[in-house]
């Protein structure tokens, strides 16, 4: 394949450049691992989102969409078993001051037959202190002792002072799906398979974030959770995985640069698991996951809630508690992996070089935009840009020669742009030229509603 031009500073100073993501609280020095998305920006992000409800929501007659608080009743997490569980065993390299995880040091020093999931802090570090184990980054042995890093963020309920209870920002968003797993099939009379969908935040205390939109401390999760009989579990686990990978490919990634991969250790309650992969330009990551995740989550909230999380099937009056497939992909990752996809840098026919993101035209920030030939033709084109932003999301710009409009509007990855000149006056048509092939064409005013809408269509 093609070596690719795109670099993640590339991306990272293009965001910035062209209004797509600004680092968060800037002008107070930033707050690591916190982004803002821009005018542009915002657009890519909803647009990516409208996609993803459209197919899985919107076309998939068995899913049902929930929007659940991000703060939730403290009991959740102790059944989701976050309250205990969800903080890691990390060690400092006082040498580099790198932030490792004893389990991974362990395992990946023990090259997987050591596991070092059931060991205790005293024995990790016992472990460590014995084989010498050295900091990957940097190969010396001076380790800090264990300490347990808490992945949940933690605010206070409550009005008086000394009498506030502990609430969590929520780490996942699919608890939300499972405490509403009996209110939706009620109201909905589904059947099984169903699946409830969400789109929301989720915060994260990450020991190592990083690399941009990767790995943010909070982050957009679109997600789905789907009920089945447990004997259907492993074709809907099979299903999901080529659905997942078909939006994937269809809202713009290359299949060349996706690829499954199983997880080779599974959650004691987990029956299969896997990932997408992309090639970012930081290697093969993960994109989103897709998890067998058994009656877990709905017998955990049977116990702890003390409510019946059953099924009963209104045909065989059979009741059981159905198994769980999980399809989850993060917003600012996906959106991450489509703007380095969409790079590119082409050399014109003169020798310049245009920086252009083949986006999608239908996760495209805006749809068209309008460029008067000259200023005194701003009149007609605001007439356009009135008439076309009812449909869609459009630009306005007339400052600077035409050839540095329509650089702007490629680097942005503008699908159209639609230029008015004194022949529009007389004839009421207007040249229309396209990202990708630089072609123009001429169209009636009148039918660029139809053509822009047919193009940008998910
Ligand atoms: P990872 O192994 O990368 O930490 P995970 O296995 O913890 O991810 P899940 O809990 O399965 O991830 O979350 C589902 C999806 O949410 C991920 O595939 C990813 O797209 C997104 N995601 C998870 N954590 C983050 C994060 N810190 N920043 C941005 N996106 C994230």
């Amino acid at each position: 394949m093609e070596e690719r031009k795109v670099t993640m500073d590339k991306i990272i100073n293009l965001c910035k450049n062209r209004g797509f993501v600004f680092p968060g609280s800037e002008i107070y020095g930033g707050f690591a691992n916190t982004w803002d998305f821009g005018p542009v920006g915002v657009e890519l992000e909803n647009n990516i989102k409208k996609a993803w409800w459209k197919r899985f929501v919107q076309e998939s007659p068995n899913t049902y969409g929930v929007d659940a608080s991000i703060l939730m009743n403290p009991r959740v997490w102790e059944a989701s078993g976050h309250a205990q569980g969800f903080s890691d065993p990390k060690m400092d390299c006082k040498s580099c001051k790198q932030r490792f995880r004893a389990d991974n040091l362990i395992e990946e020093y023990s090259k997987g037959t050591v596991a070092a999931e059931g060991m205790t802090n005293e024995q990790m570090e016992a472990y460590i202190e014995e084989h010498k184990i050295k900091c990957p980054h940097c190969g010396n042995h001076n380790w800090t002792p264990i300490r347990q890093f808490k992945l949940m963020f933690e605010t206070s309920r409550g009005t008086v002072e000394g009498e506030k209870d502990v609430v969590y920002l929520r780490p996942e968003t699919c608890q939300g799906e499972y405490v509403n797993f009996l209110n939706v099939q009620r109201t909905t009379r589904a059947k099984v398979p169903f699946a409830i969908a969400q789109i929301g935040k989720s915060f994260r205390n990450e020991i190592t974030p990083g690399n941009f939109l990767f790995r943010t401390i909070e982050f957009e999760q679109m997600e789905l959770q789907c009920f089945c009989r447990d004997e259907n579990a492993f074709d809907q686990y099979a299903d999901y995985k080529k659905q997942a990978l078909k939006f994937a490919e269809d809202l713009g990634l290359n299949g060349e640069r996706l690829r499954f991969h199983d997880h080779d250790k599974l959650a004691f309650y987990a029956k299969a698991a896997c990932d997408i992969q992309y090639k970012f330009p930081i290697g093969w990551e993960e994109l989103n996951g897709i998890h067998h995740r058994s009656t877990h989550d709905l017998s955990r909230h049977s116990e702890y809630s003390g409510k019946n999380m059953f099924y009963l099937d209104p045909v065989t009056n059979e009741k059981f508690i159905p198994t769980v497939i999980e399809y989850s992909i993060g917003v600012g990752r996906l959106a991450l992996a489509l703007l380095c996809e969409a790079y590119d840098e082409e050399t014109l026919e003169n020798g310049e070089t245009r920086v252009v993101l083949h986006l999608n035209p239908a996760i495209a920030p805006y749809k068209v935009a309008i460029l008067p030939l000259q200023k005194n033709l701003s009149e007609k084109a605001k007439e356009v840009y009135a008439l076309l932003s009812k449909e869609f999301m459009c630009d306005y710009d007339e400052a600077g020669s035409i050839g540095k409009r329509y650089r702007r509007e490629d680097e942005i990855g503008t699908p159209f742009c639609v230029t008015i000149d004194f022949d529009t006056l007389e004839d009421q048509t207007v040249t229309i030229r396209d990202r990708d092939t630089m072609q123009q064409i001429r169209l009636p005013i009148s039918e660029l509603t139809s053509y822009i809408a047919k193009a940008t269509k998910f």
